[in-house]
């Protein structure tokens, strides 16, 4: 398993956000402290081209991130937050290409990017990583890519700007109603979202995931790509998600059985459990 981080992503930090540099510290820790899946730590090196975060952002966007205002009340501003943005793109592109080499990969960065519009950061999110590398990878050759959003809030800033992309199928699985209130219902030609309601019995959950993950396997992609959000365990803080370590286990086995190049990108997940869920899902990811 690679995993691919940078300690500078936890050099910055509001008072009290949720989005808190601990969950990489204490995740990074806790992966080197296990022994039972071997880790390749990778820090991303490159720098992106502005060409290729301008497939999914308005010039304005970029713009916007050297403005020191807060974006919006969950959203803040930071010093360099454009660099760390920026870094957290460039750890998926790496993910993207460790993934096209036949490898095991897992970014593990902040800022997550989902929320992130094609025109608006917002939602803890400045860059939407996932759908940059998704682009990317359609500009360099995939011809099916599969997205996969398992974070339990939609992923309204990747439907924004992969609505109607061609090659590309974007797949939600997300509480509704809750933050940020999109995702009830399928949008364009391919993007399908899968709603689950607040506290809804960890079982239908998960049936739901699988839902998901049919309708994925019938896209036949040659690439997944997959925003990693742990926020729908159940003792997650900021949702009302019924999961357990053992369905992020399973689903990173499930998404192991495609048998396609597959690469994931840590979006949310607030509680301590943090790193034990990162970790369930990894092992599923690697056949462990
Ligand atoms: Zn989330």
């Amino acid at each position: 398993m690679k995993v691919i981080t940078d300690e500078r992503c936890t050099g910055y930090q509001r008072a009290g956000h949720a989005e808190h540099p601990r969950r990489v510290a204490a995740t990074t820790a806790f992966l080197k402290s296990q022994t039972e899946l071997p880790i390749t730590w990778v820090a991303p090196s490159e720098m992106v081209a502005d060409e290729i975060i301008l497939r999914a952002h308005t010039p304005a966007v970029l713009a916007r991130l050297a403005v020191p205002e807060d974006f919006d009340e969950d959203t803040p501003f930071h010093e360099n937050i454009g660099a760390f943005a920026r870094a957290s793109v460039a750890a998926a592109l790496a993910a993207l290409r460790a993934a096209r080499n036949g490898e095991a990969v897992f970014s593990l960065m902040r800022p997550p990017g989902h929320h992130a519009l094609r025109e608006k950061s917002m939602g803890f999110c400045y860059l939407n990583n996932i759908a940059i590398a998704a682009l990317e990878a359609t500009a360099t050759g995939a011809q099916r890519v599969a997205v996969l959003d398992f974070d339990v809030h939609h992923g309204n800033g990747t439907e924004d700007i992969l609505l109607n992309q061609p090659g590309i199928e974007f797949f939600s699985v997300h509480q509704f109603p809750g933050y940020p209130d999109t995702g009830a219902e399928n949008r364009g030609r391919n993007c399908f979202n899968y709603p689950v309601g607040a506290g809804t019995p960890r079982l239908t959950y998960r049936a739901k995931l699988a839902h998901a993950l049919d309708d994925l396997r019938v896209f036949r992609p040659d690439l997944v790509a997959v925003s990693a959000g742990f926020d729908a365990y159940v003792r997650d803080p900021l949702a009302d998600g019924t999961l357990l370590p053992e369905d992020f286990y399973w689903l990173g086995q499930t998404l192991r059985a495609l048998n396609v190049p597959l690469f994931s990108l840590l979006e949310g997940g607030y509680s301590k459990d943090l790193p034990a869920l990162i970790f369930a899902y990894l092992k599923g990811v690697a056949g462990k």
